[in-house]
């Protein structure tokens, strides 16, 4: 009846042919450098973990503290009765870091994308979006009900076409760090396209937020921006920051803006207050500890400039994502099955998440590695690379 079981198992047969089909693995550790599975170690170079702080003492204490005194759940929604002392402190802090008038936490990254573009775009809109773009703001920008297009990556000149000929209010939309190149976006150049038509610029900085920047504010710091030149800025926490949740910053209008009609940011339980609290102490070590991000600049150095030597199909990446490209999805497929055998988990990264044809390893570096293990990488990458 109904047909669902024939055509799942149809999508399912295909996906295995075409080398598609995912699995998971299941952890028995925290994340750090090594993980355990099925009760074997491994060398981890698939976490967003970049600065080591998903289990870091301080960050883990203040959490059972918050948990002990909050308790765990929220409640409700933050309209209703959700919103709690230490998601309030958050939003303050997170607000004053980025140099924002005011911030707004939401429970996930992909939940803020979609609420941010769904409640500020409408019909008559129009939005545009860089092809590599992460697919929360592919799918909000989809869902909005404006004019949604598409600029090839990174191609500002394109960009600039298509907002001389566009009508009404326009917005544009980026990743700081692509999520599958570790490229970044041309930021000064794309927010003086946007100055020059009036369009308000988004940036989703999930992979700059606590990374780049001399504080550590991220892409737009690194850029040199000003406040004013990124209107909307959203950023994850569970990346660089080790917690859980996403914010967006901006003016007093755009979060009011939000709180009233952002339906993903209305109808759905707040975060557990613990989550805020470690995300504060998160925060803190951020700006205590630049050596972190100092650290992982020189781990980024060291694997780049080994690969290189190795002939390895580097990718045009500054960042802590550090993709090797390999083209045939289930090439790449056997080529993570080998090196995880060898102890080192590398993810394969395949259709739909990149194009077809650009199947890759996305080795992903942080400050919790050493130069040791970076250096094992290269090694194991010296044996396990396909030489043909
Ligand atoms: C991870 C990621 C998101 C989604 O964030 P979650 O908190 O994991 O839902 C959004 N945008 C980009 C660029 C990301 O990498």
């Amino acid at each position: 009846m109904g047909g669902f079981p024939e055509r799942l198992a149809a999508v399912l047969e295909q996906r295995r042919e075409e080398g598609l089909y995912r699995h998971r693995l299941t952890l028995e550790s925290s994340q750090g450098p090594i993980v355990s599975v099925n009760g074997r170690q491994y060398l981890n170079f698939c976490s967003n973990d970049y600065l080591g702080l998903a289990a870091h003492p301080r960050i883990v204490e203040r959490f059972r503290s918050a948990a002990i005194q909050y308790g765990v759940g929220s409640g409700a929604s933050h309209l209703v009765c959700g919103h709690s002392a230490p998601h309030h402190q958050l939003e303050e802090a997170l607000a004053e870091f980025t140099g924002r008038a005011r911030a707004l936490l939401f429970s996930s990254g992909y939940m803020a994308n979609a609420g941010i573009l769904s409640s500020l775009l409408q019909r008559g809109d129009s939005v545009f979006e860089d092809r590599l773009n992460h697919a929360s703001l592919l799918d909000g920008g989809l869902h909005s009900g404006a004019r949604f297009q598409r600029f090839p990556h990174n191609d500002v000149s394109a960009l600039k076409a298509k907002l001389a000929s566009a009508q009404g209010p326009k917005m544009v939309v980026v990743d700081g760090v692509f999520s599958m190149d570790g490229d970044t976006a041309p930021l000064a150049a794309l927010a003086d396209a946007c100055g020059e038509h009036d369009a308000w610029l988004m940036v989703d900085d999930a992979h700059g937020f606590g990374v780049l920047g001399e504080r550590g504010v991220g892409s737009t710091e690194a850029a040199g921006l000003e406040v004013s030149s990124v209107p909307v800025l959203m950023a994850t926490l569970g990346k660089a920051l080790g917690t859980a949740g996403a914010f967006v910053a901006g003016s007093e209008v755009l979060i009011e803006g939000l709180i009233q009609q952002s339906r993903n940011y209305i109808y759905t339980t707040a975060l557990p207050p613990a989550v805020a609290a470690a995300s504060l102490e998160a925060l803190s070590l951020l700006r205590e500890e630049p050596w972190r991000r100092e650290h992982l600049a020189q781990l980024i150095v060291r694997f780049r400039v080994g690969a290189e030597q190795l002939g390895l199909p580097l990718m045009m990446s500054a960042s802590a994502i550090q993709p090797l490209l390999v083209g045939d999805a289930a090439r790449a497929v056997d080529l993570s099955k080998r090196l995880s055998e060898a102890g080192f988990l590398i993810g394969a990264i395949r259709p739909p998440t990149v194009p077809a044809g650009t199947s890759r390893l996305r080795i992903t570096l942080s400050a919790a590695h050493s130069e040791e293990q970076v250096d094992q990488l290269l090694e194991q990458l010296a044996v396990s690379w396909p030489v043909s």
